[in-house]
């Protein structure tokens, strides 16, 4: 007899949290007045709003909100701080003890005056001071890449991954709006010294995109996981594909509803109801809990409240979110 609900559920695992969208308009506020930075607009109450999406705002809109939050997020002091309070708010409040984070030191390093290093090392020691505080969190770092990069730059950040790979960073991911002039051929080389290093690999993929790029994802990058990949359901032999080769999706169900990928609870419903009848393993995730108003629990208690997932699929969600986590 199944009795827990979803608030009930614990040791939840977030594996896709973009650390740009995981931190709170107080802290924010502080963070950039701290810096002396001169913000948009001088009402915190405007600040706090501009941080957090309300409606469904499309992918553009959504993306854009990323670059003041980077912005913000540029020093080595800010990532420190950051890096310890996100995981620590949300072992406190949300259950969650395993949380893989994300970030581009790129995009913090005010176009080259800010040190790589001391951007990774200061957030790397953030997330240690969260575990010292919670020995049963466990937190690591991924690096994103960007598709707006050129294909000598998102090496550097490989390079820096492979760097630290023994203090903390865990994997590396591919974000960034779609771009045209983008093509996956550079990332080929990064993928395959990704993997000999022994990094995770991660890719954004069938969220904004549909499934045929992420065939050239999968079979030109060979990823362990994908970032949304939702597009598949429109594409049995991509489903097997994915089942077989155990490439996991890393879905974010109330992100897909504000960036507008998926139009409704129904709509999400068929997805998930096509990725359990392909067996395509699949986990639960925020993207970024503040600026989606949301929280890991809430995701789950979505899914639940709305017949999306029963208790027992969610639960095997969660475990496999453990399971497949790049964290060692
Ligand atoms: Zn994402």
């Amino acid at each position: 007899m199944e009795t827990k609900t979803a608030v009930e559920l614990e040791n939840l695992a977030d594996l896709h949290m973009h650390i740009s969208a995981s931190v709170t308009p107080e802290i924010l506020w502080d963070l950039a007045h701290e810096q002396g930075m001169k913000l948009p607009m001088r009402d915190y109450f405007e600040f706090a709003k501009s941080v957090t999406i309300d409606g469904n705002v499309g992918y553009e809109e959504y993306l854009k909100m990323y670059d003041l939050l980077e912005e913000i997020q540029s020093t080595p002091e800010a990532m420190f701080r950051l890096a310890e309070q996100v995981p620590t708010h949300l072992y406190q409040h949300d259950k969650i003890d395993l949380v893989e984070i994300r970030m581009n030191p790129m995009l913090r390093s005010r176009s080259g005056k800010i040190d790589l290093d001391h951007i990774i090392v200061y957030t790397l020691q953030g997330l240690e001071r969260a575990s010292l505080k919670f020995p049963r969190l466990r937190t690591g770092l991924i690096l994103s890449m960007d598709r707006r990069f050129p294909p000598e730059v998102n090496k550097i950040i490989v390079d820096k991954a492979i760097k630290y790979k023994d203090r903390g960073v865990i994997g590396i991911d591919l974000a960034g709006p779609i771009d045209k002039n983008f093509s996956f051929e550079p990332i080929e080389g990064l993928a395959k010294r990704i993997h000999a290093e022994g990094l995770g690999l991660t890719i954004h993929t069938g969220e904004a995109t549909n499934a045929d790029e992420m065939w050239e994802v999968v079979t030109k990058l060979k990823p362990n996981r994908i970032g949304h990949g939702i597009a598949c359901v429109h594409d049995a032999n991509l489903m097997a594909y994915l089942r077989e080769h155990r490439i996991v999706l890393e879905t974010c169900p109330t992100s897909n509803l504000k960036t507008k990928s998926v139009k409704d609870l129904d709509e999400m419903r068929f997805n998930y109801q096509t990725l359990l009848e392909h067996r395509v393993p699949f986990t639960i995730n925020t993207d970024g809990p503040i600026l989606q108003k949301t929280t890991l629990p809430k995701e789950y208690e979505m899914l639940i409240e709305n017949h999306i997932l029963t208790m027992d699929q969610a639960q095997a969600a969660n475990q496999l979110a453990h399971e497949v986590s790049f964290i060692k």
